[in-house]
């Protein structure tokens, strides 16, 4: 693991609570406003360790992504690590882009 992310993990209990504006869920596009909850990477890439979540760099996400994304399959197939990885890190750049775009943050003013 990098030195950068064993010395500190981002948190903003903020940012996370802005889920609850997203439109809909910023994987399959379902849900509707005060559903989606703040979603953490599951790799170890990215400070997750354990019973240790990774930085608040979150995907909004509806339950049903969620239970997808950390391996709760409800019955479901379970997808590999890789595409699981590769949906979140999708779904991470649609929620910033909404972030930014709906002026929800404030990066450079
Ligand atoms: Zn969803």
């Amino acid at each position: 693991m990098p030195a950068y992310l064993k010395q500190i993990t981002y948190r903003n209990r903020a940012l996370l609570d802005l889920a609850r504006f997203a439109p809909h869920c910023m994987n399959c596009g379902g849900g509707c406003e005060g559903e989606m909850v703040g979603c953490h990477s599951n790799s170890l890439q990215h400070g997750k360790g354990g019973s240790y979540k990774a930085h608040d760099i979150p995907a909004f996400l509806c339950g049903s992504c969620h239970d997808l994304i950390d391996g709760r399959t409800g019955g479901r197939g379970l997808l590999p690590r890789e595409e699981r990885d590769r949906i979140f890190l999708e779904a991470v750049y649609k929620t910033w882009l909404w972030l930014m775009e709906s002026g929800r943050l404030e990066i450079a003013s």
